[in-house]
């Protein structure tokens, strides 16, 4: 079976209404997000960043997945489908995508400030501080603040290595390691990028630039890979 790679960025959950980094408005307007999504600021003001994914998970639990998500969940009829996202939403596991990994975290979840291996799941969409782990230690965001390493990148890049396909969707591709996925697919691979923004990116070959949303490039793109052979 044919193996198909997806990197997903925050593009992907723009139609289910969950704002990306560039087009946040709002309330959070008045900060950096990179100012607050550091082990600085949770240092500084763990309520201040604690308010923060509140109220970004609060977006994500009332979300639900587009027709983006929902083509790719489709492609696992013919092929195996490793997605590997950039979100720290669960929109894909949610429209029920088998196999995801997530480079930078998942909102969804906290972990213990005293061992990085206590990760538990969030029933609502508030953590406060006072919300302490089995150990007795504040719970933060089990997301990759600005500064923190991508563990997740080392079998991503191996994944990405054998894939026979890759599919680029919703992100433009700036922020590493991340973006340095692509490089990572055999050059004769297929490779697909679907964004309204989306350019042909330097170096890469076999590239097939689609300026449409997730929706309907999605939608599109995988009704031909259906059809292939
Ligand atoms: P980005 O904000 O840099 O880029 C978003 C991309 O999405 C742009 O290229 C834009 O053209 C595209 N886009 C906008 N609407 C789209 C649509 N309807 N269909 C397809 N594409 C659309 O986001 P990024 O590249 O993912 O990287 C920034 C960081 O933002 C990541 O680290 C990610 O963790 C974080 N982030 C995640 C979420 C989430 O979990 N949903 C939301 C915001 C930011």
């Amino acid at each position: 079976m044919k193996r198909i790679v997806v990197l997903s960025g925050a593009g992907i959950s723009a139609e289910s209404g969950i704002p990306t980094f560039r087009d946040g408005d709002g309330l959070w307007n008045q900060y950096r997000f990179e100012e607050l999504a550091t082990p600085q600021a949770f240092a500084r003001d763990p309520g201040l960043v604690l308010d923060f994914y509140n109220w970004r998970r609060k977006i994500v639990v009332d979300a639900q997945p587009n027709e983006g998500h929902k083509a790719l969940v489709k492609l696992e009829r013919k092929y195996e489908v490793q997605i590997i996202t950039q979100n720290v939403d669960d929109l894909h596991e949610r429209a029920g995508s088998k196999n995801v990994v997530h480079l930078h975290g998942e909102i969804r979840k906290a972990r213990s400030t005293a061992d990085p291996n206590l990760i538990v799941d969030l029933d609502s969409w508030e953590l406060n501080l006072g919300d302490m782990c089995e150990k007795g230690s504040q719970l933060r965001p089990h997301i990759v603040w600005f500064g923190e390493a991508v563990t997740m990148i080392v079998p991503a890049l191996k994944m990405a290595e054998t894939a026979d396909l890759l599919i680029v969707v919703g992100t433009s591709l700036v922020v590493y390691p991340a973006a340095s996925l692509v490089v990572y697919v055999r050059p004769d691979k297929p490779k697909y990028y679907v964004d309204p923004k989306a350019y042909p990116v330097g170096g890469i070959q076999n590239l097939q630039v689609i300026q449409k949303n997730a929706g309907e490039g999605l939608s599109e793109l995988v009704e031909e890979l259906l059809s292939k052979d």
